[in-house]
Formats: C-alpha cells, structure tokens, sequence
C-alpha cells in the first residue's frame, strides 16, 4: 500500500487520521484494489456537496475522486455514518477502476460494457452493489477495536 492511494485525506481535526487511514487501507485490501498501485484515489471530507447526497465517487480505469459529505440535507452526518458512505463510495471505486463501471462518449452510464440510459438510482446495478455491500464492508473493516471510546 503506497501513499500515492490517498493524494488528500482531510478530515475534523477530532478524527485520528491514521484510524481513517487504516480503514481505507482495509477496504482497498477486502475490494482487491489495494495492488492497483499505478490508480490514483482522493478522499475529501467536505462540509456538503452540492445535491446533498452524503457521498459522491467520480472516475475512471486510472483515477478516482471521493468526496464524503459532513452534512446532508441539514443534518450533520455522524462519524460512523460518514464511515459506511465511505464504504459505499468505495465500492464505487472499484467498480472504476475494474472498468465495470464508467461512460459512453455521450455520458450515459456504462456497465460492463452495457450503456444504461434512463435507469432510476434505484434500480442502477453499480448502486445496488453499493448499497448491499456497504454494510458489511464497514462493519469487516473499520477497526473498532482502536481508540473505541473516542468514537462513541
Ligand atoms: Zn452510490
């Protein structure tokens, strides 16, 4: 695991950052991402992002931009809620840098190799592996075992 994964990690000065550190290189680990050493991945905690979603995952084959939101829809997100988005937002990310997922020249979704138009967020199969691994992975991976009271 080399740094170059991690180009910028910002996070409130309350969170250890070698604890969020060690859980993205548990999650690079459980995906099977973690030998891409060539890709290139940035987290960013910002304060919200523009469509008040809790997380974004932008990318390609080659590069990755993560942004986890502090506060969705007024609502100020919670550590470990910020924690299983980043979870999500991985799963993402393997998706791109696996090239299962990425865009056509028009922009439309791609999924393995299939170009998805008009599909509801509900019912696109990139979200739908998200949402049923994010769980899982945050609970596998999130080293509770360190610093546990300062978390709760
Ligand atoms: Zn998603």
């Amino acid at each position: 695991m080399s740094d170059r994964w991690i180009r910028y990690c910002l996070i409130d000065s309350y969170v250890k950052e070698e604890l969020v550190r060690y859980y993205i290189c548990n999650l690079f680990r459980e995906l099977n991402i973690h030998r891409l050493s060539s890709k290139c991945v940035d987290i960013e905690f910002v304060d919200e992002i523009d469509d008040q979603s809790q997380g974004e995952a932008i990318g390609d084959k080659d590069d990755v931009s993560i942004k986890i939101a502090r506060n969705s829809c007024g609502a100020s997100m919670s550590f470990l809620n910020q924690m299983q988005t980043l979870a999500h937002e991985m799963v993402h990310t393997k998706q791109f840098l696996r090239g299962e997922l990425g865009y056509d020249s028009k922009g439309n979704f791609k999924w393995k190799k299939e170009v998805m138009e008009g599909k509801k967020y509900t019912e696109q199969p990139w979200e739908l592996e998200a949402t049923s691994l994010e769980r899982s992975l945050f609970l596998k991976c999130f080293p509770f075992d360190e610093e546990k009271t300062e978390l709760l």
